[in-house]
Formats: structure tokens, C-alpha cells, sequence
């Protein structure tokens, strides 16, 4: 069944049908091969960001696309379908820029988005450690003033993008207890002190590297600090709402992939000398599956669309990340369930959708942490 999609103009549907074409070409056919290799294709970002897809939703005047958020979620959508890898990728690329564009001065703007936002410079974003996974009070990293600049000390885990990144958002306790004494500083990774370790084994997504980054009485001059000194979580906040958005689009790539491989499986496959569709045990489930994805990509852009006219959207954000992800998870696993025993093995990609799916209910706070917000906003 075709996704019916609504854009304002005939630049964001020309735009979209470029989307289409990328991903078809260059994302589609090389997924297998390289989520099995495990190499980081770097080529590839840099291209989406040269095409421009990275900039979407930033201004024109650091080289970004100026579209809103409606137009880029669905655009990552559509390049998580064909290889989810790639999509988070953009997606961490646009986080890393989000809070430079919002909270940075012109300057900072100057010296970094246009190399973020072109793919030349790829950005992460640092606040987990060994002790702060869901409850960010327990950072450890600390940055000491010392004259005009900070000594950062401390171990951040699970930096996506760890080891291939040139910018490095940290978030370091300038100050006592508390999430009120937490600061976000810019680290260039080129800065004597930082120490990328080598990259996690996991689940999934070889090819997107996650790794502890380990900082060294790094020094970082004052002028890399991104808003204010201890209010590193007006940063952080605000960086987790659009975070939300951009793996919920991700999850509906993945999920819309499942849905479309699992349907066309169903149609061609006889038992009983009939197609497996036709018997309702299956028939209803890809209903159910399509419904639960068609639901997915409507409260994602319900979200977005709150987003783009400047209204609240961080629980809509939350409810989009939750349920979408979800889905995700429950799409993928059944459509393993529609292939029979040929979806549990690696001739169909659907095995691996699953354990991409995973990913997506952990990262960007689990979904218990999206739960216990949405309750919070009841
Ligand atoms: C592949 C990968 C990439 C990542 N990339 C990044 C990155 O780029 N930057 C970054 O900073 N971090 C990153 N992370 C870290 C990720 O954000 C954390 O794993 C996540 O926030 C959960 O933290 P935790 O793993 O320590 O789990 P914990 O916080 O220890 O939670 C363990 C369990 O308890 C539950 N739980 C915790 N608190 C509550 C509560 N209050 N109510 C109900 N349940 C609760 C959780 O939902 C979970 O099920 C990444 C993680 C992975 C796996």
C-alpha cells in the first residue's frame, strides 16, 4: 500500500522524489553487505550531507535547507527505510547541530555548522556514563575553570558516532549535585586529552560505531562552552524533544520496511495451494501491522507539526517516541513471524530490522523514561 504523503509545495516534493532516488540507488543495495562488514561508511554521510539533507531543517545562512521538521522527519523516514544505519547517522548529525544552532553564539555557528551541517565534520553527543544512563545526576565528568577555559576530566559511554567524530558535545558538572550544575562544552576531537576507546559489539547497526570516549584533563577554551555556565540542561532538554522526533521517524522507516517486505512475502508465498495472505492468521496480522505504522507516522507528524508552529511538543514527542518504537519492535518481530523460518535467517533482511528495532526503544531515553514523562504531563 503506497504512503500517501502531504507537502506544501512542489520544492518539498521535488525534494522528497530526490529523497527516494538516494535512497533507492545508494542506500538500498549496500545495507546487507555492509551492516555484515561493520565499516562505517562515511562516503555515504558525506554525500547525504553535500545533497543537503543533513542542513534540512537548519537556515540558510549556515548552508542548512530551512524546511521544517515535518518535511526532514519524513525525509530521515524514508532513509531509515532503506538502510537504518544511515538515517541515525543523519539523525545524531542534526542533534550535534541542534544545540550549536539554538543555544551557540554566532561566532560558534560560524566556525562549526556549515562543516557539520555538510557532512564534513560529524558530531556526537556526550552525556552517558558508567554511572548516568536514564538519571542524568549521577555525570561524574567534571570541568574545573581555569582561566578563561575548563579542564575536563571524566569517562562518557556510549558515544555514538565515538572515534569518527570531529566536535564532541559534552556535558560536565561545573558545580555540586544536581542537575542544575551541569554544563555543555564543545570539545574538539582533535584537543590533546581525548581518547576514543575502540568501538562496542553490538546487537546490531555494526556500522554506525558507539564507543566510551575517555577525556583527559582535557582543555577546552571558554568560548566552546554552549549556553550558560550550569545550564547545561536547557541544552540537553531541548536536544532530547527533537531527539524524539528524529528516532520516531527512523522507527516508522523501519517499521514501513518490515510491514512492505513481510506483505510482499505473504502475497507470493503458497501453502495449502493458496497464498499465505489469504489465510486470516496472517492477513490480520499485516493488518494490524499497517494500522500500528499508519498510527506511528501520524502522531510523529502531529509532533512536528506542533513543533514547526513554535508550540509545546516535548510529551507529543515523548507519546511519538514511545509508540512508534514500539511498533518498531512489534512490526519487525512479526514480520520475522510472516516469512516463517525464511525470516530467520539472513537471506531476508527482516532478522536484522528486528535487532535494529531494539536499539530504538533503548536510546533517546527507554520507553519507560518516555512512560514516566508522559505520565508527569498527565
Ligand atoms: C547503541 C547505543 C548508542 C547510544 N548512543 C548514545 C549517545 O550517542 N550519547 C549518549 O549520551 N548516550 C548514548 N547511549 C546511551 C543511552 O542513552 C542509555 O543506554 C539509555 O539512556 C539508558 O541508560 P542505561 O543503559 O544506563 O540504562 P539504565 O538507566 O541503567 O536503566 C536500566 C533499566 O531500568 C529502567 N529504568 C531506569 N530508570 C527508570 C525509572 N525512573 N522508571 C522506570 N524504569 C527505569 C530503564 O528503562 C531500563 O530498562 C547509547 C546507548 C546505546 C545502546
Amino acid at each position: 500500500m503506497k504512503v500517501e504523503r502531504h507537502f506544501a509545495d512542489d520544492t518539498q516534493r521535488e525534494l522528497f522524489a530526490l529523497v527516494e532516488e538516494i535512497a533507492d540507488k545508494e542506500l538500498a543495495p549496500r545495507a546487507d553487505v555492509e551492516e555484515r562488514s561493520g565499516r562505517f561508511p562515511r562516503e555515504t554521510v558525506e554525500l547525504l550531507g553535500r545533497a543537503g539533507l543533513i542542513g534540512l531543517p537548519f537556515p540558510e545562512r549556515w548552508g542548512g535547507g530551512d524546511q521544517p521538521y515535518t518535511v526532514y522527519l519524513q525525509v530521515l523516514e524514508r532513509l531509515a527505510y532503506r538502510w537504518f544505519a544511515v538515517a541515525e547517522s543523519v539523525h545524531l548529525q542534526v542533534l550535534a547541530s541542534h544545540g550549536l544552532a539554538r543555544f551557540g553564539d554566532d561566532d560558534q555557528r560560524d566556525r562549526w555548522l556549515p562543516e557539520l551541517l555538510s557532512g564534513e565534520v560529524l558530531g556526537a553527543n556526550a552525556l552517558s556514563e558508567a554511572e548516568a544512563g536514564s538519571d542524568l545526576e549521577g555525570i561524574r565528568t567534571t570541568a574545573v575553570r581555569e582561566g578563561d577555559g575548563y579542564r575536563i576530566s571524566g569517562t562518557k559511554s556510549w558515544v555514538s558516532h565515538g572515534g569518527v567524530a570531529g566536535l564532541y558535545n559534552v556535558y560536565c558538572r561545573t558545580g555540586t549535585a544536581g542537575l542544575g550544575s551541569l554544563t555543555c562544552l564543545m570539545v574538539d576531537a582533535h584537543t590533546p586529552g581525548v581518547l576514543p576507546q575502540p568501538p562496542e559489539h553490538k546487537m546490531a547497526v555494526a556500522t554506525l560505531p558507539t564507543a566510551q570516549v575517555v577525556l583527559d584533563d582535557v582543555r577546552v577554551p571558554a568560548g566552546m562552552r554552549l549556553g550558560r555556565e550550569n545550564r547545561g540542561m536547557l541544552v540537553a532538554a531541548s536536544v532530547f524533544d527533537h531527539g524524539r522526533l528524529g528516532i520516531a521517524a527512523c522507527a516508522v522507516g523501519l517499521a514501513q520496511a518490515a510491514l512492505d517486505h513481510a506483505t510482499e512475502y505473504a502475497k507470493g508465498r503458497i501453502q495449502f495451494g493458496a497464498p499465505v495472505i489469504t489465510f486470516q492468521g496472517v492477513g490480520f496480522l499485516l493488518a494490524d501491522m499497517a494500522t500500528q505504522v499508519a498510527a506511528s507516522r501520524a502522531l510523529l507528524l502531529e509532533a512536528a507539526r506542533l513543533r514547526d508552529a513554535g508550540r509545546p511538543f516535548a510529551t507529543q514527542a515523548a507519546q511519538a517516541k514511545l509508540f512508534a518504537t514500539d511498533t518498531a519492535m512489534r512490526v519487525t518481530t512479526d514480520a520475522v513471524q510472516v516469512l516463517g523460518g525464511h525470516g530467520y535467517v539472513q537471506d531476508h533482511p527482516v532478522e536484522r530490522w528486528m535487532r535494529e528495532a531494539k536499539l530504538l526503544q533503548i536510546i533517546e531515553g527507554t520507553n519507560q523514561i518516555q512512560r514516566a514523562a508522559i505520565a508527569r504531563a498527565l
